[in-house]
């Protein structure tokens, strides 16, 4: 799953650095020079993240940011001259989601990105029924049932749950769950996800129900829907 993120930046080395080093960490990037085709390119709702540069040609940051969020809630990351703190605020009541201050270290950037796509992918979370099969979680009532009757689960499965459970019929690898249940910052054992796969299926499994998580060998877990 890799997230598209477009790159809205008229200084052609800022913008090429930025796409070497996104391109670098797995993210796939497009490019927009000036402002109306940066508005334009993230109006058609192709991309998961938006770098957004303030001063820019045809249309500046904030008016790219006032139009697109009209019709699109797509996370944007506005970048702003040092001191222009006019253009934070503006940027942040426009509805960017965070800015990072120009020059940036790369690793700022890369964070502020990470942060920023979690939270879009959470807010997107329009479906309160997760359901495969006989298996069923409510968001809001924060539960989950086998054939309606409930498994008790601590939080942290809970959430492991459900983000397999949203990305149903999509293997998710180690890190991938790491970065989405524990978060990006967490320093422990790579294996705890498997740890809280096992707690997972053995909970399920004691309800009555049948295995869903797959494992894919080599690579992470994967919920899948046969009936999709
Ligand atoms: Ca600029």
């Amino acid at each position: 799953m890799k997230s598209n993120i477009l790159i809205i930046e008229d200084e052609a080395k800022i913008a090429r650095f930025v796409e070497l080093e996104l391109s670098h960490e797995g993210y796939v990037c497009d490019k927009a020079e000036d402002g109306r085709k940066g508005l334009e390119m993230a109006e058609s709702g192709a991309y998961d993240l938006v770098l957004l540069d303030i001063m820019l040609p045809e249309l500046n940051g904030l008016e790219v940011l006032r139009r697109l969020r009209k019709t699109n809630d797509v996370p944007v990351i506005v970048l702003t001259a040092r001191d222009a703190v006019m253009d934070k605020v503006s940027g942040l009541d426009m509805g960017a989601d965070d800015y990072v201050t120009k020059p940036f270290a790369i690793e700022e950037l890369l964070a502020r990105i990470r942060l920023a796509l979690r939270r879009g992918g959470a807010s997107k979370t329009k479906e309160d029924l997760l359901v495969c099969g006989s298996l069923s979680l409510s968001v809001p009532r924060h539960e989950v049932r086998w054939d309606g009757s409930e498994i008790d689960l601590t939080s942290r499965e809970f959430s492991l749950l459900q983000t397999l459970l949203e990305n149903k019929n999509v293997v998710l690898s180690r890190d991938s769950l790491l970065e989405k249940v524990w978060g990006y910052d967490y320093m422990g054992e790579t294996n705890v996800v498997d740890v809280y796969v096992r707690y997972l299926r053995n909970k399920i499994a004691a309800a009555g129900g049948e295995n869903v998580i797959q494992t894919v060998r080599g690579v992470g877990y994967v919920i899948r829907d046969e009936h999709e």
